[in-house]
């Protein structure tokens, strides 16, 4: 479908996306389900055409696109049915490596910033800790001085990237006199540190290729310039790449419900019962008709709400109604699309068995839907 949001530019990047997803992720995403995990040299792949860099400045190898952007390539992603190597990508890429852009010295983007745009270094975000989810002012992880440096403790869950990335940006109580949500800093920290542990790679009902870990910090030493953005402003360093992370899960649940519907439009076209295909069926057209029109009005509202962000407008409310419209139809999606699966829809070599799977977690990550529904009711 045409759309006044995009240029030749953006059309030619997403056709960019779309062959490597048609080339390279879907003859492989098995295998690497199977794994458990991703190949370096994939992501390393992307990293040459350019697509692990498309936020971050052309001084250190990257294409400063917009949100646009972020929103195609994670609508493309999502097309390609493997939920876990969307993730795996759109953490590095819109969730964890913006951080450092957005906050860090000239020192570390230097430092680092080349890597991550070639895909040598890969980077994690670690918010989430076992009692603080949703509620991120909860907390507990520490970093207190210690000389000229930090020394961290405690422990982070839910991790993507975790047992591979190279670099993770880990938020922590820097002031804990302070409560809430003030008092928290950004660090980066370094794979390989001591102190620093893979406490467990989570075995998880869908994302499979996407390694999720608890990583655990004890006595962690860090030096000064580990410190990532303004002491004590960490949750608002956080804040910053919010609307961001959330606009690409809501992408990616637009492009996993699109292929899920072309898939079964396929399915039903060829199945035969009583006499006709299952396409034939009123009931069944209709139904796949709707759930088609209903995800077609949720990418306009996701291209609408990226065009917010690119174009520097506030779009806390349009992000929050988008993740939370998307993050429910994808499942609705796919529940609809395996029934008309029949049995088939049931069985591990059918597609739409894992992208069932996939779609469940993004009514929950990066803000369930509950709490996006709560940003909408405070500016309604
Ligand atoms: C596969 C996976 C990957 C992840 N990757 C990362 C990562 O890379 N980095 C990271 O930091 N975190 C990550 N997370 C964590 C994720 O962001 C959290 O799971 C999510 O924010 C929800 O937090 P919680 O699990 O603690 O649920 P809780 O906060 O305990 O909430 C449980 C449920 O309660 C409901 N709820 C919560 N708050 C409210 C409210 N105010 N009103 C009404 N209902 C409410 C919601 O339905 C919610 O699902 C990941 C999680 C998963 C499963």
């Amino acid at each position: 479908m045409k759309s006044i949001y995009f240029g030749e530019e953006h059309q030619m990047l997403r056709e960019q996306v779309r062959r490597f997803v048609n080339e390279v992720v879907r003859p492989q995403g098995e295998a690497w389900e199977a794994a458990g995990r991703v190949p370096r040299e994939v992501l390393k792949q992307m990293g040459e055409l350019g697509l692990l860099g498309m936020r971050h400045p052309e001084a250190y190898g990257g294409t400063d696109n917009d949100a646009l952007a972020s929103a195609l390539l994670a609508e493309e992603l999502g097309r390609s049915s493997f939920g876990g190597f969307s993730a795996t990508v759109l953490v590095h890429t819109d969730m964890a490596s913006p951080h450092l852009r957005h906050s860090g010295t000239k020192a570390q983007l230097e430092r680092w910033l080349p890597g991550i745009v070639r895909g040598d270094v890969l980077t994690a975000i670690a918010v989430s800790e076992a009692d603080a989810g949703s509620d991120v002012a909860g907390m507990r992880t520490t970093a207190r001085r210690d000389g000229d440096g930090w020394l961290l403790n405690g422990s982070k869950m839910f991790i993507t990237n975790g047992v591979t990335a190279d670099l993770v940006i880990v938020a922590a109580r820097t002031d804990p006199s302070q409560k809430g949500s003030r008092g928290i800093s950004m660090f980066l920290l370094e794979r390989g540190t001591p102190g620093f542990s893979v406490g467990r790679k989570l075995e998880k009902f869908g994302w499979r290729c996407s390694d999720t870990a608890e990583l655990v910090f004890e006595n962690v030493r860090l030096p000064e310039d580990a410190l990532l953005g303004k002491l004590n402003r960490g949750f608002y360093e956080i804040m910053k790449n919010f609307q961001n992370e959330r606009l690409v899960l809501a992408a990616m649940a637009v492009g996993e419900s699109t292929e899920a519907i072309e898939q079964t439009v396929r399915y039903a076209k060829s199945r035969k019962a009583f006499g006709a295909t299952l396409w034939d069926k009123q009931a069944i057209r209709q139904r796949v008709a709707l759930l088609e029109s209903r995800v077609e009005a949720a990418r306009q509202l996701l291209y609408h709400a990226a065009w917010l962000l690119s174009s520097g407008s506030d779009a806390v409310r349009e992000v929050s109604m988008l993740k939370a419209v998307a993050g429910e139809l994808v499942n609705e999606v796919m529940y609809t699309c395996q029934q008309f699966h029949g049995g088939m829809g049931y069985i591990q070599e059918t597609a739409i068995e894992r992208m069932v799977r996939d779609a469940r977690v993004l009514s929950v990550g990066g803000g369930a839907t509950e709490v996006m529904l709560e940003e909408v009711a405070k500016r309604s």
